[in-house]
């Protein structure tokens, strides 16, 4: 048969992209309980912000639950994990009065940011948190103080009207998953007015946000279309969108699947930019990149801005499962 020629594509291929280290642990705890401790193994809220990755954990026999008094009390010596994403304090403390056997999948520089505000805390500082009001982080920071020990500013409006008790005395730190150059952005407003807030030891903004929107970055000049694979409610998939329209990118769009790409308006493109969330799993990304070439003759270039080789292992009492997996 006549091959009829298809336009040609460049794919500039975010690396790193997709899944950080906490992620990947958290779902390796689901793995892990699973095969340890058999199914139903319960789940607190999205593993990770992923319909495939929440779906494909269910068909193993994951149950995920909104709070822990849908745990059926018969099931209460099954394992129930929480969220990579953090929980307020009272969340295991409820397990606890339940009775119930709970894996916390807490990402491990999700709880140095917990860390970070409660020395703040200890040192007679009020916190700012500056997040997203309603994110699952941003209720487990702020749960880990009492209520009312935490303020968030999530714009830079936010920190021209926020008026606290004892300007001289505040600590700040933030969601993990932010805008880079957007914090910096609050954070200067905020020292401006106080210029006695104090930053937290480390930063907040984790290493897989910042490679991910770097990477991103580098690559969006010139771009025709710019895809980012994640979810509608994963904070830091929609910042690489933003991070990709502010660097130069005609167009941007945040897809979870494929079959969301508006093909009828991609006719024409010779520049893709690709990329993926944290919790965005590879699968993805091959399955966007099958689906241009059966339209365009790819190309595909890996933009390589950094290595990664963080690693976070599970807990203890998962380590052994995990031995005997081969
Ligand atoms: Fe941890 Fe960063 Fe991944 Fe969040 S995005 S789970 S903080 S590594």
């Amino acid at each position: 048969a006549p091959q009829t020629e298809k336009p040609l594509l460049t794919i500039r291929l975010c690396q790193p992209r997709g899944f950080c280290a906490g992620v990947d642990r958290a779902i390796q705890i689901v793995v892990l309980a699973l095969k340890k401790y058999g199914a139903p193994v319960y789940v607190r809220h999205e593993i990770v912000h992923n319909r495939y990755v929440v779906e494909g954990l269910e068909a193993k026999g994951a149950v995920f639950v909104e709070e822990l008094d849908e745990i059926p009390l018969e099931h209460r010596r099954q394992p129930v994990v929480f969220s990579a994403h953090g929980v307020p304090k009272s969340v295991p403390a409820d397990a606890k009065a339940r009775e119930l056997f709970y894996l916390d999948a807490t990402c491990p520089l999700v709880s140095k940011v917990h860390k970070q505000a409660m020395r703040h805390q200890r040192l007679g500082r009020h916190v700012v948190l500056i997040g997203h009001a309603g994110h699952p982080e941003v209720i487990g920071t702020m749960g880990q103080l009492p209520t009312g020990a935490v303020s968030l500013v999530e714009t830079v409006e936010d920190a021209e009207r926020y008026q606290p008790v004892d300007p001289d005395n505040l600590g700040f730190v933030t969601q993990t998953t932010l805008s880079v150059e957007d914090t910096a952005g609050v954070i200067a407003r905020l020292r401006q007015r106080f210029p006695n807030l104090q930053a937290p030891a480390a930063d907040s903004i984790c290493y897989a946000t910042t490679n991910r929107q770097d990477a991103v970055k580098e690559t969006a000049d010139g771009a025709d279309l710019y895809l980012i694979v994640g979810a509608p409610n994963s904070s830091n998939s929609r910042r690489l969108v933003e991070v990709a329209e502010r660097a130069g990118a005609a167009r941007a769009l945040l897809v979870q699947r494929a079959s969301e790409i508006p093909w009828e308006t991609v006719d024409g493109i010779r520049t893709l930019g690709l990329s993926a969330g944290a919790s965005a799993p590879e699968i993805i990304v091959d399955e966007i990149i099958e689906a241009f070439k059966t339209r365009f003759d790819v190309k595909v270039e890996l933009a390589v801005t950094a290595t990664e080789t963080e690693e976070f292992p599970v807990m203890r009492d998962l380590r052994d499962v995990e031995l005997t997996k081969a």
